[in-house]
């Protein structure tokens, strides 16, 4: 399904904190891997491609929902 690699270059942006989230594989809604997010108003969440959160935005990976990520 061309839906798989879609989900695997979204993830999901906490705009308070600027943190990219991976997106939980499946998830209908905002749902990260980590669970972090969960709670948070859908208005400060966005979902948008990982590498464009990291590059243009400047946002700092999961430590959870990433191995090399750092800070949650
Ligand atoms: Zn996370």
């Amino acid at each position: 399904m061309s839906n798989t690699r879609q989900e695997e270059v979204n993830g999901i942006l906490n705009e308070t904190r600027m943190t990219i989230h991976k997106h939980e594989m499946g998830a209908e809604d905002f749902q990260t891997l980590c669970g972090l997010t969960y709670h948070l108003e859908h208005g400060q969440l966005r979902m948008i491609q990982i590498k464009r959160a990291i590059g243009e935005l400047d946002a700092n990976k999961c430590g959870r929902c990433f191995e090399d990520g750092r800070g949650y």
